[in-house]
């Protein structure tokens, strides 16, 4: 088979992990398997950068020294349990000190401009991944396998200007990805690829979006035309919720592109959002699989629904770190185009709706954001709406969570609302709002952050998710 495999960042926790991930690649490229693999950056590093980067904006200078000194010894003390060969570990050593520098000076420049742009914010956080993949090259190596590593730009991902959720231009992509790769994985050189970080037309780094290493591993299985991409994570599959939350949680073992990408728009972390859209488009089966327990099968994502005929509901998700934002104005009502106002204003201002619900009476507008957002939406819809006779209010609400029930076959169930609702509802808990998308393949709705949790057991519970 030929496959594409990602590792996210709890794969590559620890050199002892990313030793367990060469382990795992050598032995498939070993049966005859054409192999290329795809990195995160080591758990909880990608955050890190960025918030050293957002303190430096402000300045803070004494911060940078410390955190890179942190960074390199969190690097070395990997090198040095991934990697046996003394020559190897130099080797990854040098490339680890030589990146370090370098990021000192972006954030010392940083520090100094007091400016953290979205271009000079994707350059800081692409670090991570550039740390990573040479470990695990090193690593892959250690065990005489032949490999070599890139950067997504030196692999050939080609992104627009979009910095913090850049699209890949798929054509230009395909093409330079096979004409780099392609032949090395043809002969059965094992390339090493930093997920999530690419390159604009200009060859200016890109992110793809936060937990993009999955969207960067669909975007190399197109390309490379693979038999299947593995997405490796901490858990068995995608489940029937997050496991951090029940721990009953059942995996799902087989899911269609929609449902899946349905789950991973709302939240089910075990994959970003606009990973299956190359993979879909061709057919390619994705698989998410545990790197704890590597011979359980996981979740295979085709294009075949997999829902038994009673099953109306299969998943439910709590999505966090969202904020409400309510416009209110008598003078909306019956007015043309002042929806269209308060979208135009937010797009313009990259503020992405997630969630929308409006009152019969058109007074009223809700929309549900990313809670870093709120700021923005508020002030960027103040100064364009109000005091203009149609919008006489915009407030927020940011201590709120969505809860999204998920399933195909929700699609013309009668009753499967009144359920959800009665049970939200006994167990004393206010829905502040509620969309069902027209697909009918999910019910989202808002409630307090603090009640969240909760209503995700109770659904749980109620539609007896444990249960196969
Ligand atoms: P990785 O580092 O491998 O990319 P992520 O943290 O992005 O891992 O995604 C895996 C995590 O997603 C799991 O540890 C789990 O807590 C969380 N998660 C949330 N919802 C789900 C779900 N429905 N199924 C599986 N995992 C989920
Ligand atoms: N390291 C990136 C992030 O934390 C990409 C990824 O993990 O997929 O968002
Ligand atoms: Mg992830």
């Amino acid at each position: 088979m030929k496959l594409v495999m990602k590792f996210g960042g709890t794969s590559v926790g620890t050199g002892e992990n990313i030793r367990h991930v060469a382990d795992v690649v050598t032995e498939y490229a070993s049966k005859d398997n054409k192999v290329a693999v795809v990195v995160s950056a080591l758990a909880g590093v990608t955050n890190s950068l960025i918030e050293t980067a957002c303190q430096a904006k402000k300045s803070e200078a004494n911060h940078i020294e410390t955190f890179t000194k942190k960074l390199l010894h969190k690097h070395q003390e990997a090198i040095a349990t991934a990697i046996t060969s003394k020559a190897i570990q130099k080797e990854v050593t040098q490339i680890t000190e030589k990146t370090i520098s370098e990021l000192e000076k972006v954030l010392t420049g940083i520090c100094y401009v007091g400016e953290l742009t979205p271009k000079s914010k994707d350059y800081v956080a692409s670090f991570g991944e550039r740390l990573s993949a040479p470990i695990v090259w090193g690593a892959i190596k250690d065990h005489k396998a032949e490999t070599q590593c890139f950067t997504g730009k030196e692999a050939g991902i080609v992104t627009d200007s979009n910095f913090g959720e850049a699209e890949p231009l798929m054509n230009f992509t395909t093409h330079l990805i096979r004409e780099r790769l392609g032949p090395l994985v043809d002969k059965g050189v094992i390339p090493v690829v930093t997920g999530f970080i690419a390159a604009d037309q200009d060859g200016i780094v890109t992110t793809v979006g936060r937990g993009g290493s999955d969207y960067t591993a669909t975007i190399l299985g197109v390309a490379l035309q693979v038999d299947e991409v593995w997405i490796w994570t901490d858990v068995d599959g995608i489940m029937t919720t997050d496991p951090k939350i029940v721990s009953s949680a059942r995996m799902l073992p087989q899911l269609s592109y929609q449902e899946a990408a349905e789950m991973a728009i709302f939240g089910a972390k075990a994959m970003h959002p606009r990973a299956l859209g190359p993979v879909s488009k061709e057919n390619i089966p994705v698989r998410i699989r545990s790197t704890l327990h590597p011979d359980n099968p996981g979740t295979l994502i085709t294009k075949e629904p997999y829902a038994k005929a009673t099953e109306a509901v299969k998943a439910v998700a709590l999505i966090k770190d969202v904020a409400m934002v309510n416009v209110n104005g008598a003078g909306m009502v019956g007015a043309p185009g002042s929806y269209a106002k308060v979208f135009d204003v937010l797009g313009k201002n990259n503020v992405n709706i997630m969630m929308i619900s409006t009152a019969i009476s058109e007074a009223n507008m809700s929309m549900v954001i990313r809670r870093n957002l709120v700021g923005r939406a508020l002030s960027t819809l103040e100064i364009a709406l109000l005091g203009r006779g149609v919008v006489t209010e915009v407030t927020a609400e940011d201590d709120v969570a969505v809860v999204a029930v998920m399933g195909a076959n929700m699609k013309g169930t009668r009753g499967v609302a009144s359920r959800i609702f009665a049970t939200v509802a006994n167990a004393g808990i206010n829905i502040r709002m509620i969309a069902q998308g027209s697909s009918e393949l999910n019910i989202s709705f808002v409630v307090k952050e603090k009640d969240g949790t909760a209503v995700v057991r109770a659904i749980h519970d109620e539609f007896q998710l444990d249960k196969a």
